[in-house]
């Protein structure tokens, strides 16, 4: 953006542009030290399964707590961190505190993390394995989301990774299913766990014929597949009731429950299991 001067000159550095640059540098600095100051904090969503009714596992979303900013959203503060690699510190964190956290859940209550795809190129499976030991959690309780887009990079060991998370007994499962490319060849290349449908597909089930018509056939593809599919995003009982319908195995949103902290678990498990 260019602004025009008194007398026909451009000025580049608008004071708002100025702002922006020096805004996102503080933050660089602030996450880098967010880890050891503490400031991160994991909240867990449930995810339901449709059949039996109940949760049967939550998946670990990071929270920023900044002491100046308030809390800021991992939408914003992740692209930075995969920018910088502080992601590789912090995923680290992650795996291996949502691990300890899950070991406290009722056995076969699982956990999901999201890894990103900087996290590949370093060492993502040593970091499970130490993980998995130093918790004692069975390794079929623990999952690793991805999304598609890390699938088509053929020049990384992306694959050969995957297979050492198998290896290991992890689950990995497809995040933001339908949103990244459409090639299905890597269904065939891994078994993964499960998929998970994009919440803008379950969003817009109800008002557009070619979301619901998506929802469907990701649905049907996990069944043909023997793939689980995860509805995200699910906020109406018209929604739950279009993905029942549609046999998807499992939901997460705000319907049936929110992000929590570490401490609410057991009485939200409480409640669930005090229900008819
Ligand atoms: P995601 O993995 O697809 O996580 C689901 C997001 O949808 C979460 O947003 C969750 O709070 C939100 N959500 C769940 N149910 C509903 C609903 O019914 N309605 C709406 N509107 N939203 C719902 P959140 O926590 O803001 O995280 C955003 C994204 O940030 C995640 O998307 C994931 O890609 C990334 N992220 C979060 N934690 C981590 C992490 O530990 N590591 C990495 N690499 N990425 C993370
Ligand atoms: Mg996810
Ligand atoms: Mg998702
Ligand atoms: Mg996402």
């Amino acid at each position: 953006r260019a602004k025009r001067t008194g007398r026909g000159h451009f000025c580049f550095c608008e004071p708002s542009m100025m702002t922006e640059v020096a805004e996102r540098r503080s933050m660089e600095t602030d996450l880098r030290s967010a880890l050891a100051l503490k400031q991160l904090e994991l909240h867990y969503q449930p995810q339901i399964d449709l059949a039996a009714g109940r949760t049967v596992g939550f998946e670990a979303l990071l929270r920023w707590r900044h002491p100046l900013k308030g809390n800021i959203s991992p939408a914003l503060f992740i692209p930075l961190a995969e920018e910088t690699k502080i992601i590789r510190e912090i995923g680290d964190w992650v795996i291996l505190t949502a691990a300890a956290e899950a070991a406290r859940w009722p056995d076969p209550i699982s956990v999901a993390v999201n890894v990103s795809p900087v996290q590949f190129q370093g060492k993502l499976v040593h970091t499970v394995a130490s993980a998995l030991q130093r918790s004692g959690l069975a390794p079929e309780r623990f999952a690793i989301e991805i999304t598609e887009g890390i699938l088509l990079d053929e020049s990384s060991d992306v694959l050969s990774i995957l297979n050492q998370l198998k290896d290991l007994g992890v689950h990995v499962v497809i995040d933001d299913f339908g949103t990244g490319y459409s090639s299905l060849g890597y269904l065939r290349r891994f078994p993964f766990h499960k998929l998970k449908i994009d919440q803008s597909f379950i969003r817009s089930a109800s008002d557009s014929r070619d979301c619901a018509m998506i929802v469907k056939a990701v649905a049907g593809l996990g069944k043909s597949l023997g793939i689980k599919t995860t509805a995200e995003g699910v906020e109406t009982e018209m929604q739950l009731d279009y993905v029942r319908a549609e046999e998807v195995s499992e939901v997460q949103g705000y319907l049936t429950g929110r992000p929590m902290d570490a401490g609410s678990i057991g009485a939200f498990l409480a409640q669930e299991a005090s229900r008819p």
